[in-house]
């Protein structure tokens, strides 16, 4: 991965979306002295089966601002889209352009857009495909004046066009990777297992067992593209 810059802005659907694999790399990064911001397009609210979406918003919110915390990232921003039935369109567009106008991050980093998941081809969400396509889109919008003129005339913004790169995590054909510490794994975990309640409706087990089972699945993927490494991979889209 390229490390000759200071800014970085995640942009993701959900809680939890960044912790199962991105907060490794996203540790290397803060210990390095970088600044990182996350942006959650929505507070998770239809995530958890037995709790009303008002509850869950809560609960949710709190997991993620603790999540983000574990490994050294002090900025959560919520836009409030509905979980689950994201729009990938203007008003979405919109809004993760003015993010990145007020971020002004040389990074973004956005979750895996394609319509499947790995060799295995689970199927992805229509939230994680609206989600990363936008922000793609948005890190172009960002740069151009006469798009979004609004967020120049009338809330004080500047235009951004010092989005250098896209990484993609999760996606398929990775391009790039991340080196990481043992510390950072540590971390990665600590920062998955923080979505305690989400975890806990999700799987009988233990959530820092599972959080260590999933992520060493993960770097286990990413050992098997760099020589044995350990790492985070993304597939990164040059701007
Ligand atoms: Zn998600």
């Amino acid at each position: 991965m390229p490390l000759d810059w200071q800014r970085a802005l995640a942009i993701v659907a959900h809680p939890d979306d960044l912790e199962y694999g991105a907060a490794a790399a996203v540790s290397r990064w803060t210990s390095e002295g970088k600044d990182v911001a996350y942006l959650l397009v929505t507070r998770g609210e239809a995530g958890i089966d037995s709790l009303d979406p008002a509850a869950a918003a809560r609960v949710r919110v709190r997991e993620q601002r603790a999540s983000a915390a574990a490994v050294g990232v002090r900025t959560v921003e919520f836009l409030d889209h509905r979980d689950g039935v994201i729009e990938e369109g203007l008003p979405l567009r919109r809004d993760l352009t003015a993010a990145i106008r007020r971020h002004r991050p040389e990074l973004l980093v956005t979750l895996n857009h394609e319509d499947t998941w790995g060799e295995e081809g689970f199927w992805n969400t229509p939230d994680h495909r609206a989600v990363g396509r936008a922000a793609l889109d948005a890190a172009g919008d960002a740069g151009n004046r006469w798009i979004f003129t609004d967020q120049l005339t009338q809330d004080g913004l500047e235009p951004w066009g010092g989005v250098r790169w896209v990484a993609s995590a999760g996606a398929s054909r990775p391009t790039h990777a991340q080196l990481l510490g043992e510390a950072d794994v540590r971390r990665a975990v600590d920062s998955l297992a923080e979505h305690r309640a989400y975890l806990t409706a999700l799987s009988d087990q233990d959530p820092v067992e599972y959080a260590r089972t999933f992520l060493g699945r993960v770097l286990a993927g990413a050992a098997e593209q760099t020589g044995g490494r350990r790492a985070l991979t993304f597939r990164l889209y040059p701007r």
